[in-house]
């Protein structure tokens, strides 16, 4: 049963009983039935998206305006749905793709542009990629190099892209590009477009292969003179930078939302540890198994809460999605660390079994460690969050001057 927030509408409640019981009845049930017959996971998350557009989870028609088709359930609808989806244990990384590419077009696009590109989206009849990382571009994406420069109605792309989730298959990349190299001291460098895939110009140099069950198109795009007109564009010149920092963040709530696989991981170690009999008892009776539990309780209800209040803090207003950077990184950070930290005690819970590929925490354990490195790397965003704490106000009343040391004056008179 999916433990609701004391904050929660009557309608995110009703929600969050529809969530459960589609995954319940419809998703997982699928799933296994594909799973049995032995294809391939890259085709089961495709299967499993189809079915969650069909009977009307995708997570982009969560979040959308209902004039849009969209279902208005703002961000704990949207985080409702990542969490059971993750306690499904079944991936629709393709649906979360279309969200983190289409999540500008949400925030910041004229009406034109919502119904023009949302709604295919949300119909699943388009995809959608999120276009960032450069060949030399990771962490510092304020060092995009990939050019925009206007010519009349038209701006002229010519750069490259890599690591694109659904690249060379996607229907639309949102691209950010660098239309101004010299205002990058003031973060007014940057463009947001939003771009049909099948351009001139725009080609597919390469798939990646990757270690995990995501690989999804994983491409290298070059773009070389590629015209694109003005009405694609998002906001204004310049504010690609404000674009991006805000579908970042709606980004990383998203991936904290794998909070989700924890609750399937307690399930697993409690029912393994309850039944595996050693020295002649349950496992579950040994203090060393329970403290191990304990780790793993502690961690998904603490990154639960805070996420579901960050969606909270979005959905009254109390917050906007650009000032939301330190928060989300917080919630992104401990809720992909943790649950790296909480699939080991599941698995070293469940001993030799644990490693068995059939339980199935091997494959959290790849998936936890890509979030840890998609939408910035923890440790970058671990030092944004420091820093952070360093700059705010100092009140050192509180503080004996043993441990606040001494002030520049009473340095001087020492
Ligand atoms: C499977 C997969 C899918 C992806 N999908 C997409 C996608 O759809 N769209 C997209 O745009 N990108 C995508 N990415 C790229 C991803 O967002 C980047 O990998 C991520 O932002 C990190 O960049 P990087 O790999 O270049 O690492 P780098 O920035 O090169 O960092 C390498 C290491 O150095 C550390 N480091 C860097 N700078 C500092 C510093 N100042 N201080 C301390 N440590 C530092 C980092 O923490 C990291 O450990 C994907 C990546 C993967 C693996």
């Amino acid at each position: 049963m999916i433990d609701y927030m004391p904050w929660w509408t009557e309608k995110n409640k009703k929600f969050a009983d529809e969530c459960e019981n589609f995954i319940d009845t419809e998703l997982q049930p699928r799933a296994i039935k594909l799973m049995e017959q032995d294809l391939d996971p890259m085709k089961i998350q495709w299967e499993a998206s189809k079915l969650c557009i069909d009977k009307g989870f995708h997570p982009l028609m969560i979040l959308a305006e209902e004039e849009i088709g969209g279902l208005d359930q703002g961000y704990a609808g949207y985080t409702i749905l990542n969490e059971e989806v993750g306690r499904s244990m079944i991936n629709i990384n393709p649906l979360l793709t279309s969200v983190f590419g289409a999540g500008p077009i949400h925030l910041f696009g004229t009406q034109a542009q919502k119904e023009k590109f949302m709604i295919p989206l949300i119909k699943g009849e388009k995809w959608a990629s999120i276009t960032v990382t450069e060949p030399d571009v990771g962490n510092d994406a304020a060092g995009i190099q990939l050019s925009a420069v206007q010519d009349g109605d038209e701006w002229v792309l010519n750069g490259w892209k890599r690591f694109i989730t659904l690249g060379a298959i996607s229907d639309y990349h949102m691209l950010y590009a660098n239309s101004d190299h010299d205002a990058r001291r003031i973060y007014r460098h940057l463009t947001a477009f939003y771009i049909p895939a099948d351009l001139p110009g725009i080609t597919y140099e390469k798939i990646n292969t990757l270690i995990g069950d995501v690989e999804m198109a994983n491409s290298v795009i070059r773009y070389r003179d590629v015209r694109v007109p003005k009405e694609n564009m998002i906001l204004d010149p310049g504010d690609g930078w404000t674009v991006m920092i805000s579908a970042l963040n709606i980004e990383r709530l998203g991936i904290a939302g794998v909070v989700g696989q924890s609750r399937n991981l307690i399930e697993t170690a409690r029912a393994y540890g309850r039944r595996r009999v050693q020295f002649k008892m349950p496992i579950s009776r040994f203090n060393g198994i329970q403290l191990r539990m304990a780790n793993i309780s502690m961690k998904m209800n603490l990154a639960r809460v805070y996420l579901y209040y960050l969606a909270h803090m979005l959905d009254t207003g109390e917050a906007d999605m650009f000032s939301f950077g330190v928060k989300s990184a917080i919630s992104k950070v401990f809720g992909t660390q943790s649950l790296t930290e909480m699939a080991l005690d599941a698995l070293f819970i469940c001993g030799g079994d644990g490693y068995l590929q059939e339980i199935g925490i091997g494959g959290v354990l790849k998936n936890a460690a890509l979030m840890q490195i998609a939408g910035g790397s923890n440790d970058i965003l671990k030092l944004f969050i420091g820093r952070n704490e360093f700059m705010q106000d100092v009140d050192t009343r509180m503080i004996p001057p043993a441990v606040r040391g001494p002030t520049k004056e009473e340095a001087d008179n020492l």
